[in-house]
Parts: C-alpha cells; structure tokens; sequence
C-alpha cells in the first residue's frame, strides 16, 4: 500500500511539475511551430538550469525554423550563440530529446538583437573614473583587431556599446604583453564617455585595499566602494591567487555585482582552473560568463600591429624591416613595441634612416640568444606535471595510461618547440630509449593543437606557468 502511495504520489508531482514539458506522443513534430517547439523545451531546461544562467542566456531565444531533423533557434547575440554551444549545448540536445523523444539537431543563429533593459544615459564625459588611472592611448581605436583577439575585443567592446547583452563575468587572459590592460582601458574610457559609474582597479590595489580595510574596521566602506557601480573592471585577478580572505571578499563583492546587473570584466594571465584559488565556488563563478583567450597575434596581425605603432611614433618603416621584426618576434606586442622603439631611438640618435640593417643591428642588441640549461629542462617537466596532477617521475617513467602519455608527449613538444633542445637529449631527459619516440609526440601533439581546444588550453597554461606563450604562427 504505501509503495502504491509513493508512486501515486510521484506521478502527482510529475504531472503537475512537467506537464507542459512533453510534446504529446504521436504527435508529428512538422505540424508543430518551431517556436512552440523550442519554447516547450525552453520550459523543460527552465527547471533545470539556475534562474540566472536561463534569464542570460536562454530566455530571449526563439525557435524559428524546423526543417529535416534540424531546429534553428535565433538567438540575440554571437556571443550567445557561442556560449550555447559550448557550455549548454548537450544539455539542449538531450533536452530536446526528452521532450520530443526524437533525435533532432539544434544550430543558433543570431537574430535581431532584444533589449533587455533600456539603455544607459549618457554620454557625460566630465565623470573621472576611479581607480587605477588611465593611459589614454589605450583606446579600442589604437587595438589592432586580428583573429588571435577579436573575441575578446569585441566581448570588451559589447560592455559598453550594448551592455544588456554582454557577457559577465567576461574573463580575459593571455600572457604577458598581448593587451589585456589596454583592452580595460579602452572598456574605461569609452564606460565613461558613456557616463557609466566605472571603477577599475588592479588586484593588487584591490587586495590592499581590502586588507587595509580589515586593519581599520572599515570593511564597510570597503563593500560600499565596490557595490553600486556598473562596471567593475579588476586587471590581473591572478594576483590573489593563494589570498584566501581576498578571494572569500571578491566572491561576495562578484555575487553582489553580479545579482544587481553590473558587468565585471577580469584579466588574469591563465584561465581560472589554473589560478590558485580555494575551492570551486569562485572558479565557476569565474568562468560563468566568457571566457576569452587572447593568442599571441599571427604574422599580418603583428605587422599591422607595427604600423600602427609606427604612426604613432610618426616615423616610416620601409615593408622589408615590418617584414623582419615581426618574423623574428612573435610572442609578445610588448617586445614588438620595444623592438620598434629601439630602432627609432637608434635612427635618431645616429641620424641614420630606419633600414633593414639598421633594424637588424638592434634586433641583435635587444634580443637576447636564447640560453636553455637543464634548469629549463627541471623547469619544464615540473610545469607539465604539476598541471596535469601527477609526479614528475610519471613523465620519465614507463607507464603508458593515456594520460600520462599525452603529458609525456606535451613535455616533448614543449621541450622541442619551445626550448629547441635536440631530440636525443630530450630522448634520454624522458628515459625513452629512441629519439624517433620524440618526433612522434612532437607532430602528434602539433596537429592535434590545431583542433583540439582542450589540448591548447593545457598547453597555452603550462606555457603561461613558464612565463611562455603559445605562438598562433612563428
Ligand atoms: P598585458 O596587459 O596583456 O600584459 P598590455 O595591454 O600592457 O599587455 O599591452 C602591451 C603593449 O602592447 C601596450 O603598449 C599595448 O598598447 C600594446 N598592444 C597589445 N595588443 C595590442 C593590439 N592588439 N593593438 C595595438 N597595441 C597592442
Ligand atoms: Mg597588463
């Protein structure tokens, strides 16, 4: 009897619960309105997603097309769509499949933008921001945009020029040198011609400042100062890695920002799961809305990059030496700016006009040869494993789960590509006995690189852990 009861009791909250959940059996989807379709699903996903995560992303869709076994779904912005995809999309199809009891695709495309909130005020140009002060050369203007950075450029570009449907947290990170702190500045700059209330701070002033808080029973203050603005934009968050009452302060600060609509833009030089921080609870918080990595920049980016500086510079630079500087630095603009500013300085200063040779001179002077040492090779090995959670003596050992064979062929690759170690020595640092070992997981880690996100994530971090970075092309 009381089983009888539970399972009367179970099919009660069924049906109330998801009635309007189920598309009825035997009913032929092509005669249903893609719309009616997609939002019975929505209905479903609605129970199972937080409010937060459905009201972002998923309440402003709609269903507009259903054609063979393929639903399209229109959605407000690109970076909606990419959001899905990524992070919701087996979810969407097996709810699909739940409702439907059919197998049906799902793509998203990017309908008309819908408003959610009306527009901010503006513009006001007399507001000064507070926080960090500003270069103002840093503008979105002066960003050359190319394939390594436009996602990030324009998710930055999306905080203040459509808000209501940016992204929040949007999570920046790249090594050093690519233009996270130019792109918060230039989101500061155009936030306040806007008349948005900014405040833009670096961790480290943050973390002092909420420290200094504590000392001085004004903790108050200190939730007050950070609360109430509209765009909160904090520039290398990786710096209270390992501060645990910093990080439990920027937790609460982010739900409270977070809850009342404002958007938070963050740089850090990893991604959040390779920050050191405590417990999960932040790092979700963190990768809730975009992240976005910035690459190192290809070739014609990094050329167009040169020119643009040396407009700036108001100074000419004959093709040939765009072409040299740019094929011999790759890693970083900031070295790229160094490497065009010696060469101007060294034209003035000898009154000699930029040519190839000059510009080879100073490329000489100002980059050093590389020098690597077994040091590197320690350095290298207790990167990977310490990324990959296991003993440095799984990467010279003999054991071959999958695992511990891709991070023994990342560390061949890395050791190769990056430190240029010959292939025996590198052979015989990982105890395999045959260097034609080493080739193989070096060309095997390089075409998978090209396709596999995950891998590139591992490999851009462990890079980044070195203080290197992933180089898009050499
Ligand atoms: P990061 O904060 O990532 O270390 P910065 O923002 O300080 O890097 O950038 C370093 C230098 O490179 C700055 O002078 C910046 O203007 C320049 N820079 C970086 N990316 C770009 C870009 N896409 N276009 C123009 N300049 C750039
Ligand atoms: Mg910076």
């Amino acid at each position: 009897m009381e089983k009888f009861l539970h399972f009367c009791l179970a099919f009660i909250t069924k049906t109330c619960y998801f009635p309007r959940c189920w598309i009825p059996w035997g009913q032929d989807l092509k005669e249903l309105a893609p719309d009616t379709l997609w939002q019975t699903v929505l209905g479903d996903l609605q129970l199972q997603v937080p409010r937060p995560t459905y009201d972002t992303w998923l309440r402003e869709t709609r269903g507009i097309t259903l054609s063979g076994n393929s639903l399209t779904v229109s959605v407000p912005s690109p970076f909606a769509a990419e959001w899905l995809e990524r992070r919701m999309f087996q979810l969407i199809q097996r709810t699909i499949r739940k409702v439907t009891r059919q197998a049906l695709g799902v793509t998203f495309q990017v309908g008309k933008a819908i408003s959610l909130r009306s527009s901010v005020e503006g513009p006001i140009t007399s507001q000064k921001p507070r926080g960090a002060s500003l270069n103002k050369r840093y503008t979105f203007n002066s960003f050359v945009v190319g394939a390594s950075n436009r996602l990030a450029y324009d998710a930055a570009m999306a905080v203040t020029e459509s808000p209501e449907q940016s992204y929040s947290p949007l999570f920046i990170y790249a090594g050093v040198g690519m233009g996270k702190t130019h792109l918060l500045h230039a989101v500061a700059h155009a936030s306040i011609t806007r008349g948005l209330n900014l405040l833009f701070v670096t961790s480290e002033q943050f973390t002092n400042e909420f420290i200094a808080a504590l000392r001085n029973h004004g903790t108050e203050d200190f939730r007050s100062r950070y609360r109430g603005v509209d765009v909160l934009l904090i520039d290398d968050i990786d710096f209270i890695g390992g501060k645990v009452q910093t990080q439990e302060s920027f937790f609460h600060t982010f739900n409270s920002l977070h809850n009342s609509g404002s958007k938070i833009i963050l740089t850090s030089d990893r991604p959040p799961r390779s920050l050191d921080l405590l417990g999960d609870r932040l790092r979700s918080r963190l990768e809730w809305g975009l992240m976005a990595n910035i690459k190192p920049p290809d070739l014609e980016t990094r050329k167009m990059i040169l020119r643009a500086k040396a407009t700036l510079l108001e100074v000419i630079l004959p093709e040939e030496v765009v072409h040299l500087v740019s094929t011999k630095i790759y890693r970083n603009i900031r070295e790229l700016e160094g490497v065009l500013n010696g060469i101007v300085s060294n034209s003035r200063a000898s009154g000699v006009p930029i040519t190839p040779s000059l510009a080879s001179q100073t490329l000489q002077d100002i980059v050093p040869p590389p020098s690597h040492s077994s040091r590197d090779y320690q350095q290298v090995l207790e990167a990977v494993a310490a990324h990959y959670g296991m003993p440095v003596n799984s990467l010279t050992g003999t054991l071959r789960t999958r695992e511990v064979s891709r991070a023994r062929q990342v560390s061949m690759y890395i050791l190769r590509e990056e430190f240029h170690f010959a292939l025996k020595s590198i052979a015989s640092t990982l105890g395999r006995s045959n260097h034609t070992t080493v080739i193989h997981g070096v060309s095997k880690i390089k075409s998978q690189l090209d396709t596999d996100s995950s891998l590139q994530q591992d490999v851009s971090g462990i890079l980044g852990s070195l203080g290197l970075q992933l180089p898009l092309s050499a």
